[in-house]
């Protein structure tokens, strides 16, 4: 079966691993960039990106992550894990891995809207999935630089708001798809996995 990393330096880890196993794929909590190499795939899970951004760069994991993509091998960020993946980041400096030609806006819903939960309808996967945002970031724009084609795919929105977006390997979805019983994102991110072996 394959192996899933989640990235375990804060955040959001226990709830991925759960449901990587019960999807019946290994789950393995990363701590050193010398993990990676073992993986078909990785996970940055939701949490404080500013933190999480930092003890990456502390621990090497910028450019072993970015090494990890550029063998093609699928890349799932979730909330915090979409803001490290974004090439831009809107009004905030932080280290991140600027892969994907996203432009992410931090806390998009303000300060009085701490979570909710939507039913989202998911391009090509599923009608209405339970989608929980938190603290949650946007994508505020897709294909950012002009001599690139269009490479980002858009998945999802909400209120006229892109909230999944897929890139080649890479996913970034707003929302936390571990905290639900409904597996259709983990199955896209599966799907992906499964067409790079
Ligand atoms: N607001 C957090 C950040 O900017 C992300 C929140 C989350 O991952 N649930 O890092």
């Amino acid at each position: 079966s394959y192996k899933i990393g989640v990235l375990a330096l804060q955040g959001a880890v226990t709830e991925h691993l759960q449901q990587i196993a019960q999807l019946g794929a290994r789950g393995v909590a990363v701590k050193k960039t010398s993990q990676l190499s073992e993986l078909d795939a990785l996970i940055l899970p939701g949490g404080e990106s500013t933190a999480i951004g930092h003890l990456m760069r502390q621990c090497g994991f910028i450019e072993a992550i970015r090494d990890f993509s550029s063998q093609q091998k699928p890349i799932l960020g979730t909330c915090a894990g979409m803001i490290l993946l974004a090439k831009e980041l809107a009004g905030a400096e932080q280290p991140h891995l600027q892969l994907m030609d996203i432009r992410v806006q931090r806390n998009a819903f303000g300060r009085q809207v701490e979570s909710f939960q939507v039913d989202l309808k998911i391009k090509g996967l599923i009608d209405s999935f339970p989608a929980i945002f938190i603290r949650a970031p946007i994508i505020e724009k897709v294909n950012l630089s002009t001599e690139q084609k269009s490479e980002v795919e858009v998945l999802a929105e909400f209120n006229g708001n892109v909230v999944l977006a897929k890139q080649k390997n890479l996913v970034a979805c707003s929302f936390h798809p571990e905290l639900t019983d409904n597996t259709a994102v983990m199955r896209l991110f599966l799907d992906l996995i499964k067409k790079s072996n």
